[in-house]
Order: structure tokens, then C-alpha cells, then sequence
């Protein structure tokens, strides 16, 4: 089964901006300036790798994309909505049903099994309880891990498990698919195993930022944001739209 079909959702248009980064700035106290003005647009259909040395602003980067933490100045446009238009609780709303995060260690429930831990990934969806665990295991599925559905994490190999975060990230059919160093906590043949998937996942229509440490990881991607004490000095694909700047 494609990503695409999972929720039954039809083609996303050429062009539709998934995210837009107008002057981001982020300014921790003590002046620090963990990002200094960014602009960033991620259309539809993109993967993308954003990379950097430690400390240059990725993770800032990616908790204001995913709506984790917002700007101190500048504008964050997500699947058409202004953020900081919204107030905490619809940025929440926003973040459940447009955002999905892969994390580098996992991030499952230890006590759930798979199957329970992907059916998560839908709980502020609005689809009933029968509807979340047949997408859920069409998920698991899509994934290769059909058999494993009933397992809890620590029965599964990190590799699966970080299947199963994917599996969870996805389900819901987000319109971004945020992961911070996927295959960080993995050796490396299920760190490509794991590549291939988003690769898989991304040829089927789904939007992915990536953010690594792995420079062959990072060059084997479409498109490469690098960032260098919170700016942006390296974008091999600007978007040809990429706003106003
Ligand atoms: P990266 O993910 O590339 O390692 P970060 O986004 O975590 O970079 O950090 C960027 C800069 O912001 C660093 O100088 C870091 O020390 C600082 N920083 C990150 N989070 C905080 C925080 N909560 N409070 C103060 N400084 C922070």
C-alpha cells in the first residue's frame, strides 16, 4: 500500500508551500542568537536535508518549523496558516494534524506495543477508534512490520523501532514530516534501511526535512539547507517562489 493511499488522500498540487520561514530569528536569553534571520520555503513533494555543525541552530530551526517553539521575530506560515496568528491551543490543533516528528531515539511508549503506539499517532485525529487501528496497521504494514504489530518496543531491534516512530509520524497523513538525526541511534544498515523508507515514503508524495549530521546522508538527498550560526549559507534548491526576502 502507498503513503498516499493510507487515509485515501488524493494528489497534493505542483507547488502548494507546505512551510514558509520569513526573517526567523531566535534569541535565547543571555543574547544568544540561535537563528539570525531565516528564510526557508518547503513545498510539496520535497526532501530535504538540513545540516550543520553542532550548535549552528538546526534543532531551533526544526522545533520552530514543527511548531515546537515559535520566533522571536519573523513569520511561520505551515499548510496555509499563519502561526503566529494562532493562539497556543490552535497551534497545538495545527501541529496534530499537519506535523509529523521522527526523533532520534525513537520516542515509542515503552508499555504499548507497536500497533498501539502507531494508532498514537492518529488519537487527535477526529477517526474513530476501529477506523485508527486499520489505518494504523496499514501503516505498520507499509512499513514492513506487519508481523510485529503486537510487539512491544523493547521486542523490537532499533531499526524496527524506528519504523514504527515513522509508521507513527505518518499515519495521520501529515503535510510535513520532520525528522532530527533518524538514523542517529542506529547501525548502519538500518540506518539506510530507515533512509530508504523516507526515500519510499517521499517518492509516494510525502514532504520530509531531515536534519543530520551525516554528510553522505545529507548529499544523497534532493535538496541540501546548510546552516551555520543560525543562517542559512548553503540551499542548493531555492524555491523558485521562495517569497519575499
Ligand atoms: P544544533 O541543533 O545545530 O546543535 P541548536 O539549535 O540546538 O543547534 O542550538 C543553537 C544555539 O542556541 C546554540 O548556541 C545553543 O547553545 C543555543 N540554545 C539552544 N537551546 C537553548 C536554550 N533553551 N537556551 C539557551 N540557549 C540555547
Amino acid at each position: 500500500m502507498k503513503f498516499s493511499e493510507l487515509a485515501g488522500a488524493g494528489e497534493a498540487p505542483d507547488v502548494e508551500v507546505v512551510a514558509e520561514l520569513r526573517g526567523v530569528t531566535k534569541e535565547y536569553p543571555g543574547a544568544v542568537t540561535a537563528l539570525g534571520g531565516v528564510d526557508l520555503t518547503i513545498t510539496a513533494g520535497e526532501l530535504v536535508a538540513i545540516v550543520g555543525p553542532s550548535g549552528s541552530g538546526k534543532s531551533t530551526l526544526l522545533h520552530i518549523l514543527g511548531t515546537l517553539d515559535r520566533p522571536t521575530a519573523g513569520t511561520v506560515a505551515l499548510a496555509g496558516h499563519e502561526v503566529g496568528e494562532l493562539s497556543d491551543r490552535q497551534v497545538s490543533a495545527l501541529r496534530a494534524r499537519h506535523i509529523g516528528f521522527v526523533f532520534q531515539s525513537f520516542h515509542l511508549v515503552p508499555a504499548a506495543t507497536a500497533l498501539e503506539n502507531v494508532t498514537e499517532g492518529l488519537r487527535y485525529s477526529g477517526v474513530a477508534r476501529g477506523e485508527r487501528r486499520r489505518r494504523a496497521r496499514a501503516a505498520l504494514e507499509r512499513v514492513g512490520l506487519r508481523e510485529r504489530a503486537e510487539h512491544k518496543p523493547h521486542a523490537l531491534s532499533g531499526g524496527q523501532q524506528q519504523r514504527v516512530a515513522i509508521a507513527r509520524a505518518v499515519v495521520g497523513q501529515p503535510k510535513l514530516l520532520l525528522a532530527d538525526e533518524p538514523t542517529g541511534a542506529l547501525d548502519s544498515v538500518s540506518g539506510k534501511a530507515v533512509m530508504e523508507l523516507l526515500h519510499e515514503l517521499n517518492a509516494e508524495g510525502a514532504t520530509i526535512a531531515v536534519i543530520t549530521h551525516d554528510r553522505e546522508l545529507a548529499e544523497s538527498l534532493p535538496r541540501l539547507v546548510r546552516i551555520l550560526d543560525g543562517h542559512v549559507v548553503e540551499d542548493t534548491r531555492p524555491p523558485a517562489r521562495g517569497g519575499a526576502r
